[in-house]
């Protein structure tokens, strides 16, 4: 009988792993060793927020107990890289195969290409199952160079998978239900607060050992996330029963009085495999067909999972490795000191850097409308933007970061995700968000003493790309609006932008 062993990656968590069925086919569960590794290296490789680093080894220490409930052997190792890892295991082991799914990552796909050859031994590497697009591909032959749009590659998936359809059409009679869904938070509202899981004995342990390594973001302290499939299966249900109804209408908001508002705070498990894609989508659209929530906040749900999470997974390979490099508005300036401690007069970055940090999380509209919205004004590198991002966030992987920070959040792809820049002045975080009312600067100030930073950051910008703002039908209006600034308001709004650049540059 074959020697197997199965090799999962912490974040491929699976509850049915297609290395564990393909196992399956060929020997008894009791014959297959089941490899998971905890890379000291990869932990080493950037800052990671500490709440994260506890997530994921809490929730692969979970899974291997899981597994081993099952019957499985599992080898849980400790080393200092994968390869090493392996290494080990092989060289104990002697499997006649190694079965393993395809990394989501570009790098983590490279190492596996590599393996057979560093170790010596078959691979079997099968396809990655976590995303949708693995199932059904719009299109399988991208052009490198033409433009995909979100919504036709949504569109195309929802036929594909039968979701809100009847028959050809979608159901409620649109595809997009967006105008119902860009409310302000009312005064009187009381979102429902976050489902918190209290830690146990393993999730203790690993928070002891993370508490205790240097050079990382946040803390440790207050961890509360789900760490095994069950608890994240609680959390979605508890968005189902709590936050699902009004998802759809306070999706754009912004609060400092919730932590994440309607949103469901579901990456962190989707993104290790806890939780998967479809499982989701199916559960979403029966509640609207039993009425227990309306259609705009069903499809803006589904929307976010089978669209935009779909179209990043697919651009990311679209467009790796050059993506890495983009830099359309030659952005050159270090992330601002103040990102990594919240101190900073702004209340609204104040209250989403602490958050970030204290938490790893920030819902959609913060990630784009705060926080990228200020790095693409100010000019900051997407490459240093897409390290930081990755630096604070629990749900953080390197799939899903370039595509968001470096093509939807700083437009640095020229416009091969986003069909235009998310730039804003104060105006738009004060329509959408209560930040305002309490901070030192005034929204509607544009220049001056008072004067909000994303208004003259934002004026600023449009004058220096007034061009490729003007030649892109999506954003030739914003350059419209210069018309009410005078000669004498230019020069002031560039002076004022400069000094303000200048002073960050100078506290760095
Ligand atoms: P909900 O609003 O409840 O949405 C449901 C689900 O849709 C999310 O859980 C997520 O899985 C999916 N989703 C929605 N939009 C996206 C998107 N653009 N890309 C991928 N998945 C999406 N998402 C991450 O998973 N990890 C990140 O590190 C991350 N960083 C981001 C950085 C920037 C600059 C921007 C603009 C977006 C980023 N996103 C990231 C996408 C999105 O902001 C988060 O997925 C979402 O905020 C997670 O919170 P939630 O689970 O409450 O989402």
């Amino acid at each position: 009988m074959n020697k197997i062993s199965v090799w999962i990656l912490g974040d491929q968590l699976l509850d049915q792993h297609p290395a564990l069925a393909a196992a399956s086919k060929e020997t008894q569960v009791e014959e297959v060793k089941v490899v998971l590794i905890e890379s000291a290296e990869r932990i080493r490789q950037r800052p990671y927020q500490r709440k994260k680093l506890v997530l994921l080894l809490s929730a692969m220490r979970h899974y291997a107990q899981e597994l081993r409930d099952r019957g499985y052997e599992v080898d849980y190792i400790h080393a200092e890289t994968f390869a090493n890892g392996l290494q080990r295991h092989v060289d104990q082991h002697k499997p006649d195969k190694l079965l393993t799914m395809a990394a989501a990552s570009y790098q983590g796909r490279g190492m596996q290409d590599a393996l057979q050859d560093r170790l010596g031994v078959n691979v079997d590497l099968l396809p990655n199952v976590q995303f949708l697009i693995g199932h059904h591909d719009p299109y399988p032959e991208p052009d490198p160079e033409k433009r995909y749009v979100m919504e036709n590659f949504y569109r195309a998936l929802r036929k594909h998978f039968v979701v809100l359809m009847e028959d050809e059409n979608p159901v409620g009679g649109q595809w997009n239900f967006d105008k119902d869904n860009r409310k302000k938070l009312p005064k009187e509202a009381k979102p429902p607060s976050d489902i918190s899981f209290p830690p146990d004995r393993i999730t203790l342990r690993v928070m002891g050992e993370i508490a205790e390594l240097q050079n990382h973001v946040g803390s440790v302290d207050g961890f509360d996330y789900a760490v095994t499939r069950e608890q994240a299966l609680e959390a979605f249900q508890y968005f189902l029963e709590h936050k699902l109804i009004d998802f759809g209408p306070y999706e754009d908001a912004m609060t400092g009085r919730s932590h994440s508002l309607y949103h469901s705070v579901l990456s962190p498990y989707l993104n290790i495999g806890l939780l998967e894609p479809m499982e989701l989508i199916r559960d979403v659209e029966k509640a609207y067909i039993k009425g227990r929530a309306p259609i705009n906040s069903v499809e803006g749900f589904i929307r976010q999972i089978l669209g935009w999470r779909e179209f990043m997974y697919w651009q990311y390979w679209r467009l790796m490795p050059g993506m890495m490099d983009m830099n359309v508005w030659e952005a050159r300036c270090s992330v601002p000191d103040f990102c990594w401690t919240g101190e900073t007069d702004m209340a609204c970055l104040a209250h989403v850097i602490r958050r970030a940090l204290d938490t790893g999380y920030n819902h959609h509209i913060e990630r784009l409308m705060i926080l990228s919205n200020f790095f693409l004004l100010t000019g900051i590198e997407p490459k240093a933007v897409n390290e930081w991002f990755l630096s604070v966030y629990v749900d953080a992987y390197d799939w899903v970061m370039p595509p968001n920070a470096i093509g939807m959040g700083l437009n640095a792809d020229g416009g091969l995700i986003a069909t235009k820049p998310y730039i804003a002045s104060a105006n738009y975080i004060n329509r959408m968000g209560d930040f305002c009312k309490e901070c030192r600067y005034d929204h509607r100030e544009r220049i001056g003493e008072m004067a909000c930073p994303y208004n003259f950051l934002y004026w600023n910008f449009i004058l220096q790309h007034e061009e490729q703002l003007r030649s892109n039908p999506r954003t030739s209006r914003s350059v419209l609006g210069l018309r009410h600034l005078s000669e004498g308001e230019r020069s002031r709004v560039k002076h004022e932008a400069e000094s303000f650049l200048q002073d960050i540059e100078r506290f760095n």
